[in-house]
């Protein structure tokens, strides 16, 4: 990657979303999960809403994820953001909501 290029956070994260789509032909989106600190939690997701991949944690330009996240693991008191990136196509627009509902409503409920 060339030094001209500004670094944005968004770029690291869409790079990480086609390597984890890549090796999930299931995949039809990825679980993004942004940390308060800066690292990111992902797994790809099939079209039933299931887990197509690991979970995999990183930290953008950073050889491993922070020492907040080896302790806790990126606990869920800590996530800022959460969201799925769908493959293109996009599945449609009911699909989407249950896949929604389905990853991220797990999470959800592990606060409560
Ligand atoms: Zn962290």
């Amino acid at each position: 990657m060339s030094k001209k290029q500004k670094w944005s956070p968004e770029k690291g994260e869409r790079a990480m979303v086609e390597g984890i789509i890549e090796g999930s032909p299931d995949a039809v989106g990825v679980a993004i999960i942004r940390l308060d600190c800066g690292c990111r939690k992902m797994a790809a997701v099939d079209k039933a809403g299931e887990p197509a991949s690991k979970i995999i944690m990183y930290r953008d330009q950073a050889e491993s994820i922070c020492d907040q996240c080896k302790k806790d693991n990126g606990d869920f008191m800590r996530v800022t953001e959460q969201f799925i990136s769908w493959v293109d196509p996009e599945p449609p627009g009911e699909l989407r909501r249950k896949i929604i509902a389905k990853v991220l409503g797990v999470v959800d409920q592990t606060s409560h």
